[in-house]
């Protein structure tokens, strides 16, 4: 079965009119007023900072009867040049144990056959290990030269250890080399509980490049640049590769078909509660998706651009951390009651300005540490 599911965003899109309709939102049920949130907090007597803790905060679920779009194309990619012949084995050079998100470290390596003499031309390319088994990353695929030798990206993109292995196809078998480690450390100390983190279990295929489109009618001068540093925080925490696939004229949830997302992947757009009925009353952002079965096929975020952001990541109504919140809706995240997450649903700032300890947790849970789909 097919189901639209999206949710409100964090924070109200306008000021209320008197403070009767704010204050009892702070004092609603399960909800830590912001004077009691930690840091970040907005100073409490600033008005953008009051908006934050307006919100509406359920999870919506709707049935519905429109067919999803198809499937994204699954499966790794492996060169079509030469196989390696039977016997054939792959050897690989040590890579250091830790190291920086996104720093390049070349895996080195031969294909040599039962004998030890190379075999050139073959397809290689790298796997990680996962839940589901071995898995290959998205475009860390070469073909090894006339004497077999090769260099190939460590899976340093994504935060945590990671098991991986280099592979070629060969006539009776696949070819593989000696598993190497390597950890990735998160260049900042995330705050908030691990087990904070609530996820819908429907997720990407991480194993298949995940297309993103722009509406930029109404979106703001940088929001290429914004999206994209977002789902770098995004690939960072999850493994998922994000691919940009142009413009589009989506608004998602709104009436247009299929409620404006795009055909498959993740669509963007900033617009009115006009056009999103959704965003009407206390919400300003909106994110998430179709789902068949365990595979989300496509999602969306859209901004009310109606409301006053604060530029950056960090603090009260910041268009990074409402991005970010949206974003991990549309990747299959739901609300937290921890307030040092991104997915809390009151826009108080997370720390750090990115996915902390419980967003973390619950992103590793449906990324490329979850295996293919
Ligand atoms: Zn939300």
């Amino acid at each position: 079965m097919i189901e639209l599911m999206f949710d409100h965003g964090n924070t109200g899109s306008s000021c209320a009119p008197n403070g009767h309709e704010l204050n009892a939102l702070l004092r609603g049920p399960g909800r830590v007023p912001i004077a009691e949130s930690e840091m970040n907090r907005p100073a409490p007597r600033r008005l953008s900072a009051l908006c934050g803790a307006t919100l509406v905060a359920a999870l919506t679920l709707l049935p519905g009867s429109i067919v999803g779009p198809g499937a994204v194309a699954a499966g790794a990619v492996v060169p079509s040049a030469r196989l390696a012949p039977a016997g054939a084995r792959v050897m690989v050079s040590p890579v250091p144990r830790r190291v920086a998100l996104d720093r390049r470290v070349v895996v080195r390596g031969q294909v040599v056959d039962g004998s030890g003499a190379p075999v050139g031309g073959s397809g290689v390319e790298v796997e990680v290990s996962t839940r589901g088994g071995w898995a290959a990353v998205p475009g860390s695929t070469s073909v090894a030269d006339a004497l077999g030798r090769f260099r190939l990206p460590a899976p340093t993109f994504y935060y945590g250890r990671h098991v991986f292995r280099v592979v070629a196809p060969t006539a009776t078998g696949t070819a593989v080399s000696p598993s190497r480690a390597i950890t990735v450390r998160t260049p900042f100390r995330p705050a908030g509980r691990a087990g904070a983190g609530r996820v819908d279990p429907a997720r990407f295929d991480p194993c298949t490049a995940v297309p993103y489109r722009i509406n930029f009618s109404g979106a703001p001068g940088n929001a290429r640049s914004l999206v994209a540093a977002a789902l770098h925080k995004a690939r960072a925490a999850t493994g998922l590769t994000f691919v940009y696939a142009g413009s589009y004229a989506g608004i998602p949830f709104s009436r247009q078909g299929d409620g404006g997302l795009p055909a498959s992947g993740i669509g963007f757009a900033w617009t009115t509660p006009r056009e999103v009925r959704g965003l009407a009353g206390s919400a300003i952002g909106l994110g998430g998706g179709w789902t068949s079965g365990r595979r989300r096929t496509s999602s969306g975020v859209v901004i009310d651009r109606t409301f006053h952001y604060r530029r950056g990541w960090t603090g009260a109504n910041s268009i990074g951390g409402l991005v970010l919140h949206e974003l991990g809706h549309a990747l299959g995240l739901e609300h937290v009651s921890d307030p040092q997450q991104q997915m809390y649903p009151l826009d108080i700032g997370a720390p750090h300005g990115d996915y902390n300890r419980g967003d973390l947790a619950a992103l590793r849970r449906i990324g490329l540490d979850a295996g293919c789909l």
